[in-house]
């Protein structure tokens, strides 16, 4: 099975494609895995499988560990301006080539065309960005407060880094870690999620082209990752783990870091609130809550997850939101009119039926959707619920995927109180047309993030991340570079 044969890419695709599913990518080189085992990447859309890629075991994750340490003080020692330069044409070569990246991703995520197409912009703009803090990486001098000495404080690159990404964004979660870790000068092996290596296997063909030098980024897919990235954790040559993915793993992550004491980035799972309040402008709500709901079909890490509505626009805001979720043309990802792609897995599917059965066993009741389709495809339905008890699952649980389940609220004490009840704190969404309100409120919001009159929260200049069990660290912005970079600190006597 060869991806590049697919339909989708007749013609010049631009990419790479024959190379994805040859094997691993380590030391600039394609090569299988040395137990000569394979992972089938399956169409969400059509649930036939795309292509094949390599199964890596420990001694290949050992050699990608080896390719990166060979290549680290060579890239380290890079001149900044060079760096930058690479990490530039990384930029303009996703963008000439956004097509036939977002058709790639559409086809092994099975997200609509048209958010494929957004994620390789917001992916690109991680290389130019990083581009531009490359040179920009400054340290500082200062006296001591005794007069004895000077305090010179410079950043160096942390080392080697094992980056590991989830599924949902096949691109940008990989070029979020890959492109500050290259500005800072560090060197990394990249583990992409099973269902979708092909995107970062493509990357990794386009940063070669680049002129990204052998071994600076490798790349390595298993069916094992536990093992294979607890070998990885515990070779004293890897000094950083950037882990995007489940608060579940997370912590298994964190406990094997600590092991080796490893410096650890965590962007984990999230159960944002959104909070309409009675004097927000509705149609702006509503576009915002289709954003907030529906970029990615649901399955976003900043995903609305409960909707808060106060009593007062309560019944129009239902209505509303009613309307434009079962206006959505829901089908294969890759079809250009699609607005509802599949869900990732069939196990996926099911877990999202399984919270809308306990929720509506709890007293809440469908407004449209809530029906698990038969035939090919792991689709599901756009879904609002209303009446959504506390005590639901779905109240504390991710369900990444397109249901909406709204609740009635009071006050803004009570509203407060209720977005907090969760041991998650990544993103949040308030609408208001009091800003000083807004503002007020999103201070007193446990998130991360807050998105205030709008959907959307990403964005590659800005600090991304979480408070409580949604992570630490963060990525974009001057934050996300500084965290490959260690401060070394000299004092001398001038
Ligand atoms: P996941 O199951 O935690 O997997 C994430 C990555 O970890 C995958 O590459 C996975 O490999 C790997 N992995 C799984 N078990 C592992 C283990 N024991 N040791 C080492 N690596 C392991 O998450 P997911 O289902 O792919 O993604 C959805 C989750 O990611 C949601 O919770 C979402 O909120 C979160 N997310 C967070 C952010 C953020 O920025 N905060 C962004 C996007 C997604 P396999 O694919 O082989 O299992």
């Amino acid at each position: 099975m060869n991806i590049a044969a697919h339909p989708a890419f007749r013609g010049t695709s631009g990419l790479d494609l024959e190379s994805c599913s040859k094997g691993l990518f380590i030391g600039g080189q394609w090569r299988e895995a040395h137990a000569k085992r394979r992972i089938p990447v399956v169409d969400p859309s059509t649930e036939t499988v795309l292509a094949h890629v390599a199964d890596a075991s420990l001694s290949d994750a050992t050699e990608a560990v080896d390719a990166a340490a060979t290549a680290a003080p060579g890239w380290a020692s890079t001149a900044p301006r060079r760096r930058s330069e690479i990490l530039r044409r990384c930029f303009e070569l996703m963008t000439e080539r956004a097509d036939s990246l977002a058709k790639l991703i559409s086809l092994e995520n099975g997200k609509a065309l048209r958010d494929a197409r957004g994620e390789v912009a917001y992916a690109a703009e991680f290389f130019r960005w990083n581009a531009e803090e490359a040179v920009r990486i400054v340290g500082d001098i200062s006296i001591a407060p005794a007069g004895a000495n000077r305090i010179i404080v410079e950043y160096q690159p942390i080392g080697v880094c094992v980056l590991i990404t989830p599924w949902n964004f096949p691109a940008a979660m990989a070029t979020r870690k890959i492109a500050p870790a290259l500005a800072a000068g560090c060197t990394v092996v990249l583990k992409p999620a099973t269902e979708t290596p092909l995107t970062a296997y493509a990357l990794a063909a386009l940063y070669k082209e680049a002129g990204v030098p052998d071994g600076v980024v490798n790349v390595i897919t298993t069916s094992t990752p536990g093992q294979v990235t607890a070998a990885m954790l515990a070779d004293p040559r890897v000094r950083k783990l950037s882990f995007t993915g489940s608060t579940t793993v997370g912590r298994t992550l964190l406990a094997e870091a600590s092991k080796t004491v490893l410096s650890c980035s965590m962007e984990l799972g999230g159960n944002a609130p959104l909070i309409v309040f009675d004097d927000a402008d509705l149609d702006t709500a509503i576009e915002g809550a289709m954003v907030a709901k529906m970029r990615n079909a649901g399955e976003a890490c900043t995903a609305a997850n409960r909707f808060y509505v106060q009593s007062g626009i309560y019944d129009r805001f239902v209505a509303a939101l009613t309307k434009r979720m079962e206006a959505l043309t829901v089908g294969v990802g890759i079809s250009p009119e699609t607005e509802c792609g599949p869900m990732i897995t069939a196990r996926a599917v099911a877990k999202i039926d399984e919270l809308v059965k306990d929720a509506v066993g709890r007293g809440a009741k469908v407004v449209c959707g809530g029906n698990k389709p038969a035939g090919a495809g792991f689709f599901y339905p756009p879904t609002v619920l209303v009446d959504v008890p506390g005590d639901a699952d779905m109240a504390h649980e991710e369900i990444f995927g397109p249901v909406a389940p709204i609740t009635k609220f009071e006050t803004e004490e009570e509203v407060i109180a209720r977005a907090n009840h969760t041991e998650y704190g990544l993103a949040a969404y308030i609408f208001t047309s009091d800003i000083g309100r807004g503002l007020k409120v999103s201070r007193q919001i446990e998130a991360g993030m807050v998105a205030l009159n709008r959907g959307l929260v990403s964005d590659p200049a800005a600090p991304f991340g979480g408070v409580k069990q949604s992570g630490l660290g963060r990525e974009g912005g001057s934050h996300g570079v500084l965290e490959f970079t260690e401060p070394r600190y000299v004092a001398v006597t001038l």
